[in-house]
């Protein structure tokens, strides 16, 4: 079975799972505990929180760890609301953690702009561009699409944000950008960042946000006030040591270079045959299909014991038709039609060249059969 669904979430590397391993049975302290074990424990977290700086590049700002990136999506939203004429802005294409909060805002009353998105699937830098003002309080745009891999230019939009809307928050949900994509020349750019362990062959339930200035956020959980007061509960030591050892063992660079030619081989199978379409999105990571005349969902649940495709993002796939592919003006038919191949750096061109034509082949099959 080839899987290929990464953007769904990865294996853990396996020496990831001894690190957790490790730190769950060995060192187990509660690292808000006051005796010598526990100052160690506490340590690991702060080494933690700079290796995420690292990957940003950047010197400032602290690291709040949360059960994942959902939760780090609500904080950053919720805990950049303020009472008054506050404006909130999203792009159209954010994952449902982001885009709920977003609802949710504007049930509550407040003013929010959605921002459309344009063909390519990044967010429509011209309209964004009228829609901020110095009563923006956030401005938050996924940087790289879970459903179509586009890659949003976060330099254009926070010199948007600094010449239009002086007093916003920039926020990105970097969920499929970290360790996948080089951050070092924008971490700066960010007053929040989103990130997630499992995309990263890393453990489930644990993930963060990077926040610039820990002022500008409030706390949305109350309770002992760890993490800086931002997110009481128990770290979850041995999942944030496995995910720090995850990141440090990526060499974002080499995995860049080695998922291009992975989606380029597999590009190469089924790109131009007949009924087939794709959307180039800039990530390696992600590709969007459609297949013409056959149903993504069949296509995936009759490739499911050979090749492992998702019909969209997993958090996504109950909800009716596709928001984004929507968004970017895909007709009924195609979104209908359309599947989402993910891959990860550890697998090999034969292999998912070898998706690709069975892929190819049980489309053909089923498309003589619907005809
Ligand atoms: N944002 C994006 C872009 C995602 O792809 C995902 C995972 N589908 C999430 C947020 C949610 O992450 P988690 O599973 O860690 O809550």
């Amino acid at each position: 079975m080839i899987y290929l669904d990464n953007a769904a979430t990865t294996k853990m590397f396996e020496d990831a799972v001894d690190i957790y391993k490790n730190y769950a049975c060995n060192f187990f302290y509660n690292p808000s505990a006051g005796y010598k074990q526990a100052i160690e424990v506490s340590k690991l977290l702060n080494e933690a929180r700079q290796t995420i700086k690292n990957m940003l590049g950047v010197q400032n700002g602290d690291v709040i760890f949360t059960g994942g990136a959902t939760e780090s999506n609500n904080l950053a939203i919720k805990g950049s609301e303020r009472n008054g004429k506050w404006e909130y802005v999203f792009s159209a294409g954010e994952h449902p953690s982001v885009y709920n909060c977003a609802l949710a805002l504007r049930e509550q009353g407040a003013t929010v702009h959605f921002v459309p998105l344009s063909a390519n699937g990044e967010i429509d830098y011209g309209k964004l561009q009228e829609v901020l003002n110095p009563r923006t309080r956030l401005v938050s745009c996924i940087l790289v699409s879970n459903e179509t891999g586009a890659i949003n230019d976060v330099q254009k939009i926070a010199a948007l944000r600094d010449r239009l809307a002086p007093n916003a928050l920039l926020h990105c949900d970097g969920v499929q950008a970290l360790a996948k994509i080089d951050l070092k020349g924008i971490g700066h750019l960010f007053d929040l960042f989103t990130f997630s362990g499992h995309k990263i062959h890393g453990p489930k339930g644990v993930g963060g946000l990077y926040v610039k200035n820990k002022q500008s956020l409030k706390n949305i959980v109350y309770g002992g006030g760890q993490e800086f007061g931002k997110r009481s509960g128990t770290e979850n030591v041995p999942a944030i040591c496995a995910l720090k050892y995850a990141i440090e063992k990526i060499d974002v660079e080499a995995n860049f270079k080695k998922t291009t030619s992975l989606k380029n081989a597999f590009l190469q199978q089924i790109a131009g045959k007949r009924g087939v379409s794709y959307i180039d999105g800039k990530s390696p990571y992600i590709l969007s299909l459609s297949f013409e005349g056959v149903n993504g969902e069949t296509l995936m649940r009759a490739l499911e014991d050979r090749v492992i495709i998702s019909t969209g993002s997993a958090c996504s796939s109950k909800s009716a038709g596709n928001r984004i592919l929507q968004q970017i003006g895909l007709n009924p038919q195609r979104i209908k039609s359309s599947v989402r191949v993910s891959f990860n750096a550890y697998q090999t061109e034969e292999e998912v060249k070898r998706a690709a034509q069975i892929i190819l082949q049980t489309y053909y099959e089923i498309w003589e059969k619907v005809k």
